[in-house]
């Protein structure tokens, strides 16, 4: 059993990946043929927002963001402490100071009450200006942005949506990567929609942000005179090739598997119910998109005993995330967190991902099932 099965993906996509590569190759169009603004337009519609600009991966994706807001040093910027490394790593490298905040421990997403309690600490302590959120959207599920949307207005931030996990994923139909002031995405192999190496994307419905991430993707480069180049900028472009191949990726995500994933974890769900396991919470009107299936184990639960006997099975599980971001060596000298994380540091102990992706049989999903409920039972 595989933990994300992109060869099953591929086996059942085949004639459609294939065409695809093979006229991307054979038009020979390497760098912004027209498939990457093909791509661009029907993401953008997807997601309901008014621009889409692709990149070369999703941790240039929201250094983009950062970047086309002027945000830099001196500035403080608010990111989850239970979170892929990049939401940090990109405020850090743009100069700011990213300040961890604890999250809620049923949805794994940013609190917003303790959002706001950092952010006033913040404040009160002077040393650094308050510029902009990071919400990510953890495991395909969004964050609360009801909440944190609100949070920013009263202290006039930035909302940046990390969608790397979230893509797919809704509340009351509106679509992940549209609820930041920009959103940003990945097409990492295993993300919900990943390509066939690294991708990215930016999403925002402002003409002038939208117009100046294009131009930092390309050297800075003017929109009107392509001699000049008006702003140092980076060289972030996705390939023609993984375009190409997310086109009909995209169309299979919609056609059935986000769809299928979600019947997936409503398998889980109702398999582990009753276990003494704490299971993925969905709120009322949330859709998840399932980049992971992620259980909470008791806390006098050998974790490593558990994996290891999985594996033997043959099953696979991963550990997201075994360290709190403000714990992580990078930011050991800066003043990464004003409050604690208690949350979060009880998350690192207890969590299991599963084995998640659209391709994956009811029977894949009760031998994972009974396996962990026959091990934690011993
Ligand atoms: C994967 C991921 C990223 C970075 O995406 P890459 O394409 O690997 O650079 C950023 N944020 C989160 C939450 C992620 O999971």
């Amino acid at each position: 059993m595989n933990f994300r099965d992109l060869k099953k993906q591929y086996e059942a996509l085949k004639p459609e990946i294939d065409a695809a590569i093979n006229e991307a190759v054979t038009s020979a169009r390497f760098i912004s043929g027209p498939q990457v603004r093909e791509l661009e337009q029907r993401l953008a519609g997807y997601v309901g927002v008014k621009h889409c600009v692709t990149c070369a991966n999703g941790t240039d994706a929201i250094t983009l963001a950062l970047t086309a807001w002027g945000i830099g040093r001196g500035d403080a910027v608010f990111v989850p402490d239970f979170t892929f490394f990049s939401s940090g790593e990109c405020p850090a490298a743009v100069g700011a100071t990213p300040v961890f905040v604890d999250v809620d421990k049923r949805t794994f997403n940013l609190d917003a009450e303790k959002l706001e309690q950092s952010i006033k600490t913040v404040l009160d302590e002077g040393e650094y200006t308050p510029k902009a959120v990071v919400a990510v959207d953890l495991f395909g599920l969004p964050a609360d942005y009801q909440k944190i949307r609100a949070v920013c207005e009263k202290y006039d931030l930035l909302l940046l949506e990390d969608g790397a996990q979230g893509f797919g994923g809704s509340i009351n139909g509106k679509k992940a990567c549209s609820f930041g002031d920009i959103a940003t995405t990945s097409f990492f192999p295993a993300k919900p929609l990943g390509c066939y190496g690294d991708g990215g994307a930016v999403f925002t419905d402002n003409d002038e942000w939208a117009s100046l991430l294009r131009s930092l993707t390309v050297h800075g480069k003017s929109g009107n005179d392509k001699y000049n180049n008006i702003r140092i900028g980076m060289n972030s472009r996705l390939d023609t090739l993984q375009a190409a191949i997310l086109i009909p990726k995209l169309d299979a995500f919609e056609r059935y598997e986000l769809d299928k994933v979600n019947e997936a974890a409503a398998l889980y769900s109702q398999k582990l119910a009753g276990s003494g396991l704490v299971l993925p919470l969905i709120p009322e009107g949330f859709v998840s998109s399932w980049a992971q299936y992620t259980i909470q184990l008791p806390e006098n639960c050998d974790r490593q005993k558990l994996i290891s006997a999985l594996k033997e099975k043959g099953i696979p599980s991963m550990v997201y995330y075994a360290k709190p971001m403000h714990l992580q060596g990078a930011f050991e000298n800066t003043r990464s967190a004003v409050a604690d994380c208690a949350v979060t540091e009880r998350l690192c102990k207890t969590v299991l991902s599963l084995p998640m992706h659209p391709y994956l049989e009811e029977s894949d999903i009760s031998f994972v099932c009974n396996s962990i409920l026959e091990i934690i039972d011993e």
